[in-house]
Order: structure tokens, then C-alpha cells, then sequence
């Protein structure tokens, strides 16, 4: 690929399912849309880390934003991000543009437009009288996910400019359309 002095964010387990707790891979195809359409526009990938691998692990249960909203989880979030903060402070200072950043609507993490949230989702499971009522009490609500929220807050301390979008997995084909048509507009608008 030629170089396009473009760069876009992707969150992880976009190009690397295994991240994924178990069990959830909704779209199978997805890596291969979306790195297909960014190689297309000539526009470089920088995958971010995976905070929930980097803290929990594969084995790992699925959670809820809740449970990730406390401070060790948000600067351990902050010091895997700086790397990557460093690179774009580079990269934009020599003039390459930032596309901006796609994250994965749902998660607790990197969600950008939905997360999941719960005030139930915690103790021990096999003990919960309630379990199947804790179970159910899960809101998607519309903010960003943990990780999210802390790299938006990064880029603005250092003055890097970034829009974000996330790809629904459970409503594909209309997201990867807007996906596609944002990354488009930022591509016209460079
Ligand atoms: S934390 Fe983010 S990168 Fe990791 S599996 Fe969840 S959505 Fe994917």
C-alpha cells in the first residue's frame, strides 16, 4: 500500500477476535471489510491495546461498564494509551492526518456511541438468589465505554484532534455503512 499519511485508530479485537471474551463473535467478516476498505483509501491502521485482556485476561467473564469505572482500571487504561498518544503526537506534528477512531459499540471498553451498564452485576453468581433477574438488569445506555472515555480525554490534553465512531456487531450492515461513510467524509475533508 502506497503511504497516505492517513491514520486511523482501531480498537483490538477488530483485527484480532481472540481479545473477545469467549463465546462473543458476532461478525465473522468484519476484519476483513474493514481492513479492505481502509487499505482501499490508503489509510494506515494503529490497533490499540486491549484493556480487558491487558487486565483480566482470556478467561475472563463478560462485564459491565460498572465494574470497569474505578481509578486502577482508568490509568492502567491512560498508561497503555500513551504509547500510542506519543505516536500521533508525531505523526500530526509532521502532518499526517487522523482519521479518527472506531471503537465496538456494546462493550463496557471501547464502546463510543452504547455501552452496557449495570448497578446489579457484581458478588458471587452460584450464591445470588436474584441471579436471573441480575442477569437481566443490563442497560445499553448511549456514552462511551471506560477505555473510550480515557483516550478521548488524552487526545484533547494533547491537543489532538479525533472523532470517533463504533461498529454495532448486532446491527452490521447499517453500521459498517455509517462506518464507511465517516470514514469517507474525513477522507474529502483532509
Ligand atoms: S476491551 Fe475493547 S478491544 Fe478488548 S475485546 Fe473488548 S471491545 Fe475488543
Amino acid at each position: 500500500m502506497a503511504r497516505g499519511k492517513k491514520i486511523i485508530l482501531l480498537s483490538h479485537c477488530i483485527l484480532n477476535v481472540n481479545a473477545k471474551v469467549e463465546g462473543f463473535e458476532p461478525y465473522e467478516s468484519l476484519v476483513k471489510e474493514i481492513v479492505d476498505y481502509l487499505h482501499k483509501n490508503k489509510i494506515g491502521i494503529i490497533q490499540l491495546p486491549c484493556p480487558e485482556m491487558a487486565l483480566y485476561g482470556i478467561k475472563r467473564w463478560g462485564h459491565v461498564k460498572d465494574q470497569f469505572d474505578y481509578k486502577f482500571f482508568r490509568d492502567t487504561c491512560k498508561e497503555l494509551l500513551n504509547p500510542i498518544i506519543n505516536q500521533l503526537e508525531s505523526y500530526t506534528n509532521a502532518g499526517y492526518s487522523l482519521i479518527g477512531c472506531i471503537g465496538i459499540d456494546g462493550s463496557p471498553s471501547c464502546g463510543v456511541s452504547l455501552t452496557c451498564r449495570s448497578s446489579q452485576w457484581r458478588g458471587e453468581m452460584h450464591m445470588n438468589p436474584n441471579l436471573e433477574s441480575v442477569l437481566s438488569n443490563v442497560d445499553m445506555v448511549n456514552e462511551k465505554g471506560v477505555f473510550m472515555e480515557i483516550l478521548e480525554d488524552s487526545l484533547k490534553e494533547n491537543n489532538i484532534e479525533a472523532e470517533f465512531i463504533g461498529v454495532n456487531e448486532e446491527n452490521i450492515e447499517i453500521s459498517l455503512s455509517e462506518v464507511f461513510k465517516f470514514i469517507d467524509d474525513k477522507v474529502k475533508n483532509i
